[in-house]
This record gives C-alpha cells, structure tokens and sequence, in this order.
C-alpha cells in the first residue's frame, strides 16, 4: 500500500527539497496534503504533479486564487479542520513551516499522523512540552530534521540519555567565520545571505550569518535529548561534513558526517523508502583530512553568550527569544536595519528587564505562547528600534 503523506510548508525550501524525492517515486507515496502561506502558484504546481486534492493556504489572496482555479480541489485557509480533511491516521507528516506559527499546525496534526517529521524548529524551541504530551498520547513517532539533530538522533538510535556523556552540535560559521572582527560593520544584507555551505530559506541563512540558529539548535537539543545544557556544546567546521558528535560514558565517541544536503536527513526520515532517490558523493578523503574543527570566537559571534542566561527547564522565555529574533531578522531582510544593529538589537531586547519572569513561566498551550509573541512585538514596536 502506498504511504499517505502530508506536507506543511511545502513551497519553500525544505518543502520543495522533499518534494523533489517523492516525486522520483510516485508509486510508493500518496500526498494526501499540501500547504502554503503566500505561494499560490508553487502550491497549484505541486497539487498538479503530484494529483493532490487537499491544500491549506492561509494568504487570503492565495485562498480565493486556489478557490476559483478549480473545482476539483479542497481548499482551506486554516489548520483547524486537519480531522476533517485527514480521514485516518495518515503514515508521515512533514513541518516545513517557517516560524512559530507552525506550532499550532505540528499540535493539530500529531493525533492524525504515525510518524511527525519536525523540521520547524521554532515549534521545538517553543512548544516541545506541549509536543511531547500529545505525541505520548497519540503514540506518533517523532523525527527531528534538522541536520544536527537528525544526526544526534541517528547515533543515540533510543539508547538511554544517562549513557550521554557529551553532545556536540557543528556550526559551518556562516559567511563571516573568516571575516575579522573589524570589518563586521560593513557586513551588508547580500553579504549575510551567501551560505558558503548550506541553501536554505531566507530567514535562517541570517541566523545561520549571525550564529544565533546554533542558539536555537542548542535549545532543540536539550528539548529532544532531554540532556542538560552543560553537555552541549557547538563546534565551528565550514566545511559542515560532519553534524553531530557524541561521547559516551563507556569512552566511544560517535561522529556522523554527511555532505551538507538536506535531502540527506529528509530522505531518511521517510518510511519505508529506498535509498535510489538523491545521488550522493563518495567519502571525500580531502575533507576527511582537513576537518578544521574549533571553538567559537564569541567576540565575533556574541549572541553564543545568550546561551548562558537560559533557564534549564523550558520556558516561555524561548518564545520572547524566537519573537525578537524574527522581528529584528525581517527588518535586516527589509534593509531597515544593519547588521551590527541587528546584533545589538537582539542582545538588548533580549535583555528587557520586564521578560526576565517569563523564565520561570511555562506555557500551558498554544494559546499562551501566541498571546506572549504578540506582547512581545507590541513591545518592540513601542520601545521602537
Ligand atoms: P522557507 O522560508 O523556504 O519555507 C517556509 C515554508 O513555510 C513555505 O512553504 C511557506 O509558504 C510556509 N510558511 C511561511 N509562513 C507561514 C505561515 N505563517 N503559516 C503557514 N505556512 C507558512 O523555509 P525553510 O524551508 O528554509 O525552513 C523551514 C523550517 O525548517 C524553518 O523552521 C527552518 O528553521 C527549518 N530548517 C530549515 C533548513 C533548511 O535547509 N532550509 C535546515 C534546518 C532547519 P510560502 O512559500 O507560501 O511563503
Ligand atoms: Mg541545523
């Protein structure tokens, strides 16, 4: 029988990368589910080629656009009737959204899939209390897709967290590992968004350009190993072969290094499929010898530093964080802001005296979490930039 497949976020980057592979085996997967915000003509692309009747497309421009296109098809404009459109559990869910608002999605579709693939990672970041408890009361599987941590969930493969001595997570630096320090204030947007390893969405290449996506995967990887921060610690490598490291109690240390392609860890979290669909290289012997792994320069990369003031136990603080991240990331991306204002910004915003109690404070559902976001960027707005 063919494997029933939703995808969120299917027209963007990581989306279009799982996209991609389905479509090499068609006869193996039924898409059952797209979903899009703005990109009506990618999602009516993807509904063609794959023959998929259900969409979600919450842009209301898209909606009427997708309406009118054809009869054919169930268009949605919200998350809330996934019941209704999934009849059944369905085998495999992919989250590609961007953003905290693929919480309440990756909350809603939990009960109506066997396996949820998170690659949303502010869902993890923000909501992995709330994740947890539903994926223990539905019995879904989960998988983290982010490279690192797809790596780090491959080598502890459901040993027991008490045999972890060590987790290590690799940063490829992003574009300015090699700029000095000097020279970071005339870093312009065009510069920040040349990945010189990864091709990525927009909005994480910036994090990926400022180090803070290694704050958050640090967040992610105490959430879903459950190992405190004291034994994470990030590794710079540009040439981002290897992902995650591990060592042991007994002494072993476990490394996992793929060549840096998302289709790698996407593909693999798919059930039942076989490996004909990405080609991949052979072992680079020259990488192997030259791996170049470091501490990071916090002098160069500061927001490293916020890691130091987070609570143990998750908080809603994580959401004051992801808000006044992306708040500050769409303004850099508008060119409303620069760089070294970006930096400056998120440290001091981060900082408000008046967000402090919020670590302490642990949300008790989704809702807690959306209202505080909004709080947040009220906030900022008013204090202004
Ligand atoms: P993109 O920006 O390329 O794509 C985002 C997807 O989410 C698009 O389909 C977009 O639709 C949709 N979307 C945007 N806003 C909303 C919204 N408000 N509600 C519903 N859907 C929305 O992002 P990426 O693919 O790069 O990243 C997706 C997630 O995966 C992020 O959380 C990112 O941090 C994480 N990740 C990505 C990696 C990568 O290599 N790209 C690596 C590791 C993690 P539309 O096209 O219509 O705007
Ligand atoms: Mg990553």
């Amino acid at each position: 029988m063919k494997k029933k497949i939703a995808i969120l976020g299917s027209t963007g980057s990581i989306g279009k990368s799982l996209i991609d592979i389905i479509k090499k085996d068609k006869k193996k997967f039924e898409i059952v589910l797209l979903t899009a915000n703005k990109n009506y003509k990618e999602l009516y692309k993807q509904s063609k080629l794959l023959n998929v009747k259900n969409l979600i497309i919450t842009d209301t421009k898209g909606y009427n656009f997708l309406k009118n296109k054809s009869k054919k098809l169930n268009i949605h404009s919200d998350y809330k009737k996934l019941n209704k459109i999934l009849k059944g559990k369905i085998d495999y869910t992919m989250n590609a959204i961007v953003g905290l608002d693929g919480l309440e999605p990756t909350l809603n579709i939990i009960q109506k899939t066997k396996i949820i693939a998170i690659a949303n990672k502010e869902s993890i970041i923000c909501g992995w209390n709330l994740i947890i408890k539903k994926l223990k009361k539905n019995k879904t599987k989960f998988i983290p897709v982010d490279s690192e941590h797809f790596s780090l969930w491959s080598l502890i493969n459901g040993q027991d967290k008490k045999k972890i001595d060590k987790l290590y997570i690799t940063a490829s630096g992003g574009p300015f590992i090699n700029l000095p320090k000097k020279k970071f204030d005339k870093i312009k947007l065009s510069d920040a968004l040349k990945h010189p390893t990864w091709n990525m969405g927009q909005k994480i290449t910036i994090d990926s350009a400022t180090l803070m996506n290694k704050v958050f995967e640090v967040i992610e990887a105490k959430n879903i190993f459950g190992v405190p921060y004291k034994k994470i610690s990030i590794l710079t490598h540009p040439k981002s072969y290897i992902h995650a490291i591990i060592k042991f109690n007994n002494g072993l240390i476990k490394i996992l290094l793929h060549d840096p392609d998302m289709k790698i860890p996407i593909q693999n979290s798919l059930p039942d499929i076989g490996n004909k669909n990405i080609k991949t290289k052979s072992l680079n012997l020259k990488i192997l010898n030259n791996l170049n792994l470091n501490t990071v320069d916090v002098k160069k990369f500061p927001l490293i530093n916020l890691l130091d003031k987070l609570p143990e136990k998750s908080s809603l603080y994580e959401t004051i964080l992801i808000t006044i991240n992306d708040n500050l990331v769409h303004k850099f991306l508008e060119k409303k802001i620069n760089y070294k204002r970006l930096i400056y910004l998120i440290n001091k915003f981060s900082k408000l005296r008046e967000f402090q109690k919020y670590k302490k404070i642990k949300a008790k559902n989704v809702k807690d979490i959306y209202r505080l976001r909004n709080y947040v960027s009220f906030k900022m707005n008013s204090i202004g930039i």
